[in-house]
């Protein structure tokens, strides 16, 4: 495994970005929305960098099925998405790839009637992505590579790892 992300470089740019948040969302009333399962570090570590009143929710969300690395269907839950009526919500989810994940989230997001809806990643691959929509914020942006950590997984392990890692080959053959 090649490390792509230190935890020192995570940590500084979740700073930066729980400050930029506040400092928008000052006059707001914000529902930081996270997806499951992605979101978990993330979340857990920019709403404490976050210097306003908040509430938290959850939505789950999957596209990938098992072993796969490619884009599947897209299912969401939202059996756990609190009242949004008036609230400005913000959807923090770990990367944004082909950008289809944040789409099918804001379409169904809207029928909770919020006052806005706007997008956080930690993570956004550019060049992956197919759909008009841009996060409205994110962390990094980095190349089509498959990365693992920091709440991103390969067949639901890995998450727990602290920094972003690159997998190569021989992970995935598990030699
Ligand atoms: P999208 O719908 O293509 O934008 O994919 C978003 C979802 O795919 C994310 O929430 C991740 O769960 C997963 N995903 C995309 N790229 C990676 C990756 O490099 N590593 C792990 N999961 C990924
Ligand atoms: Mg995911």
């Amino acid at each position: 495994m090649r490390r792509l992300i230190s935890e020192q470089e995570i940590s500084e740019r979740v700073a930066e970005l729980g400050k930029t948040i506040s400092e928008d969302y000052k006059d707001k009333n914000l529902t930081i929305l996270g997806v499951l399962t992605g979101s978990i570090v993330l979340l857990a570590d920019l709403i404490r960098q976050i210097d306003l009143q908040l509430r938290v929710g959850l939505v789950q969300a999957s596209s990938y099925v098992g072993e796969t690395t490619t884009s599947g269907d897209l299912s969401i839950n939202d059996s756990l998405v609190p009242d949004l009526t008036g609230r400005d919500v913000l959807i923090i989810d770990d990367i944004f790839d082909t950008g289809n994940t944040m789409v099918g989230l804001y379409d169904r997001i809207r029928k909770f009637n919020p006052s806005s809806l706007q997008s956080a990643v930690l993570l956004w691959k550019t060049e992956r992505t197919t759909v008009e929509m841009e996060p409205d914020y994110f962390g990094f942006k980095i190349p089509n590579e498959f990365v693992i950590g920091y709440g991103l997984d390969y067949n639901d392990e890995y998450r727990h790892i602290p920094y972003i890692g690159v997998l190569e080959e021989s992970d995935l053959n598990g030699s």
